[in-house]
């Protein structure tokens, strides 16, 4: 089974409970006790006045252990050629989960799924699937909280 480590910022101390029982719920996963994780500000960009998502992986891939990890932060972060990002993720090490324009515990439940989605190997799906790629907070609110049953049936769920 794999494992997963949940990392946080203060301020979005209250979403883990929502992001740790919706991946234990969807993938065959166990979390070890969430940390806290505090943002270095180099990180952010001063002209976008947001982070910069990229950085903060490498940041995340560079001290979490030998499992999988998500870092739950409540800024607005970016990747280069979006306006922002909900998340981003790299295959078989961490995600980082900006829930910044994420208004529900729904909302955030989709994209911690769709973040491990991508960590666990998944890409981007057309059926009605948390996996659907989405760039605007409509997109994310039409967008399915669970997988489809072709990316269930490809994680062997
Ligand atoms: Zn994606
Ligand atoms: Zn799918």
């Amino acid at each position: 089974m794999t494992e997963l480590q949940i990392f946080y910022t203060k301020e979005s101390g209250e979403s883990v409970p929502i992001v740790k029982n919706i991946l234990e719920k969807t993938y065959d996963i166990k979390t070890a006790p969430p940390q806290e994780l505090e943002i270095l500000e180099t990180y952010y960009n001063p002209k976008r006045m947001q982070y910069d998502a990229s950085l903060l992986l490498k940041h995340l891939n560079r001290i979490k252990g030998p499992g999988l990890a998500i870092w739950i932060l409540d800024r607005e972060v970016y990747v280069e050629g979006m306006n922002f990002v909900f998340g981003c993720s790299s295959f078989g090490e961490g995600a980082v989960l900006s829930i910044n324009k994420l208004d529900s515990s729904s909302m955030i439940e989709k994209e911690a799924v769709h973040e491990i989605g991508h960590v666990l190997g998944l890409e981007h799906c057309r059926n009605f699937c948390a996996m659907q790629f989405s760039n605007s907070i409509l997109d994310a609110k039409m967008k399915s909280k669970t997988l489809c049953t072709w990316c269930k049936r490809k994680l062997r769920l």
